[in-house]
C-alpha cells in the first residue's frame, strides 16, 4: 500500500485514491494545507494497485534526447475579449472550441463559491469561461479522475487540462490510451498552498469588509508582461488593483515559501511532456517571432503527440500562429525545477503558531516596520541588520 516517506515524492495527484478498489484511501491536508493519501489499514487488502498506479513510482527514466518538440507562438484571433481575458494568448480557448465543435466535454480548474480552486467539467463554451486565467493555487481534483473515466467510457470526447503531474496521474489511473481523450498540460514551475490562499482571502475580506467574488491573477491593464497584477473583485461591484494588498499573493507565490514540496523535486520539468499539447507563456516572443504582434500576450504551444499534432489543424482555425524555434522558445520553468526558499522551514514553524499577515510581512520584508527600516537605512546609511536595534 502507498506510504509517503518523503513529501517531495507525492504531488497529490489523486490517482491512488481514485483507483483503490476498497475505497481505503482518503486525501487529507497536512499542516501546510497540501493533500496526501491516507490509507485506512482496516479496509486495505494490500493488493498493491495504488503503488503500481502512482505516476511518481511508475515514471520511466527520462529520455529527453529522443524528444523533438514542435513549438508555436499563438494567440486567439477570432475574439479580442477572449485573448484579453486569457492568462497568455488564449490557446486554451482555441482547444476548447475544437472540443465543443465535436460535442465534447472539458475539464479544468475553476474557483467555486468559497473561492477554492477545484477541478470541474463544462459541457458548453459559456460554462468553460470559469477555466480561463491561471489560478496560482494547487487545484483540488477530488473525484475528477472517476468522472473523466465515466465520460470516456460513454464515448464522449474529453479534454482534460491541468498541471503535468495531474495529467500524469490521470493517465496512470486510466491505464490505457483512450482515443477520445485529449490532454493539455501547463508549463508550471510550482503550485502554492490552498490553505494559505484561504488565509489570504480571509485577510482581504476582513480588511475590506466585503466578500471576494473573483480574482483575475493576470489582469492585463498594465500590459500582459507585467508582474504582480492580480485584480480582486468584491460582491459590491468594486475591485482593488495595483495596490499592496492585491499584489501580495503574487509576491508570496514567487517567494517559494508556500509551494508544494514535490514542486522542488519535480519529475515533470523537462521535455518529456505528459499532455498531447503543452501550453504556457511565450516570453520573448517579440525577439523569436518578430512578425508577431502581441499586445495582449502570446501562448507557447508544444505539440507532443500525434494526437496533438493532428488536432492542431482544427484548433488553429481560431488562432493566429507562427512556427517557433523550439530550443530557443523553451523557458527555464519548463526545463528546471524551482529551488526552495532557504527560509521555508522557519516560515512554516512560525506560520503555524502565528497569524497570516504578521508572518508574511516578516518573511517578505514588507509592511510599515520594514518600510521604516528601509527609510532609516537610507537616511543614516546604517547596515540593514543593525536597523532593528534602532527602531525597536
Ligand atoms: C500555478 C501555475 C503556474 C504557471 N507557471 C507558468 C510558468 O512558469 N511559465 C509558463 O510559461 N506558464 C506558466 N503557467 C501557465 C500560463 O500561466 C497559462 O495558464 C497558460 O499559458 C495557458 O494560458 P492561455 O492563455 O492559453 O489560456 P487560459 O484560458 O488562461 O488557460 C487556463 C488553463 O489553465 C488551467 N488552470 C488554471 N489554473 C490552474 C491550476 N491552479 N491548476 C491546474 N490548471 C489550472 C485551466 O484549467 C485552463 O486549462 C502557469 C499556470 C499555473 C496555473
Ligand atoms: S493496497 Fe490496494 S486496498 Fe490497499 S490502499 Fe492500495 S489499492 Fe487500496
Ligand atoms: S498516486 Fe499521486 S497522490 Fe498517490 S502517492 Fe502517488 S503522487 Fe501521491
Ligand atoms: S511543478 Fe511539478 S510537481 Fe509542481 S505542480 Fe507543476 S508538475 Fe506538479
Amino acid at each position: 500500500m502507498i506510504v509517503i516517506s518523503k513529501k517531495e515524492s507525492c504531488t497529490g495527484c489523486t490517482a491512488c485514491y481514485s483507483v483503490c478498489p476498497k475505497h481505503a484511501i482518503t486525501m487529507v491536508a497536512d499542516s501546510e494545507g497540501f493533500k496526501y493519501p491516507f490509507v485506512d489499514a482496516t479496509l486495505c487488502i494490500d493488493c498493491g494497485v495504488c503503488d503500481n498506479t502512482c505516476p511518481i513510482k511508475r515514471r520511466d527514466k527520462r529520455e529527453e534526447s529522443k524528444v523533438t518538440p514542435v513549438a508555436y507562438a499563438a494567440h486567439y484571433s477570432s475574439n479580442e475579449r477572449v485573448w484579453y481575458e486569457s492568462a497568455s494568448g488564449g490557446a486554451f480557448t482555441a482547444i476548447t472550441d475544437y472540443i465543443y465543435k465535436r460535442r465534447g466535454i472539458v475539464y479544468g480548474a475553476a474557483f467555486n463559491d468559497a473561492m477554492e480552486v477545484v477541478h470541474d467539467s463544462a459541457d458548453n463554451p459559456s460554462d468553460a469561461v470559469r477555466f480561463r486565467d491561471s489560478k496560482y493555487v494547487q487545484s483540488d481534483l477530488r473525484d475528477t479522475f472517476l468522472r473523466v473515466k465515466n465520460d470516456l467510457t460513454k464515448s464522449k470526447l474529453v479534454l482534460f487540462s491541468g498541471t503535468p503531474c495531474q495529467v500524469a496521474g490521470l493517465k496512470g489511473f486510466l491505464k490505457k490510451d483512450f482515443e477520445n481523450l485529449l490532454t493539455v498540460d501547463l508549463i508550471c514551475h510550482s503550485v502554492p498552498s490552498p490553505s494559505v490562499f484561504q488565509d489570504y482571502i480571509n485577510y482581504i475580506q476582513k480588511k475590506y469588509g466585503k466578500r471576494i467574488v473573483r480574482i483575475c491573477f493576470k489582469d492585463k491593464t498594465l500590459g500582459w508582461d507585467k508582474f504582480q497584477t492580480p485584480r480582486i473583485y468584491f460582491d459590491d461591484g468594486t475591485d482593488i488593483f495595483n495596490v499592496d494588498d492585491s499584489k501580495l499573493w503574487a509576491l508570496l507565490f514567487y517567494s517559494y515559501l508556500v509551494v508544494r514540496p514535490s514542486c522542488h523535486a519535480c519529475r515533470f520539468s523537462n521535455l518529456v511532456r505528459e499532455g498531447d499539447i503543452t501550453i504556457g507563456d511565450f516570453w520573448g516572443v517579440e525577439k523569436l517571432c518578430p512578425e508577431y504582434n502581441v499586445p495582449n500576450g502570446a501562448s507557447l504551444m508544444l505539440l507532443n503527440s500525434d494526437k496533438g499534432k493532428k488536432s492542431f489543424d482544427d484548433i488553429s482555425s481560431n488562432l493566429r500562429f507562427s512556427l517557433a524555434n523550439a530550443k530557443e522558445a523553451l523557458p527555464n520553468t519548463l526545463l528546471y525545477t524551482t529551488t526552495p526558499n532557504p527560509q521555508r522551514q522557519k516560515f512554516w514553524e512560525e506560520y503555524n503558531r502565528s497569524n497570516f499577515i504578521s508572518v508574511v510581512n516578516k518573511y517578505l520584508e514588507i509592511g510599515p516596520y520594514y518600510e521604516r527600516k528601509r527609510l532609516i537605512r537610507k537616511l543614516f546609511n546604517v547596515p540593514f541588520r543593525l536597523v532593528k536595534y534602532i527602531i525597536k
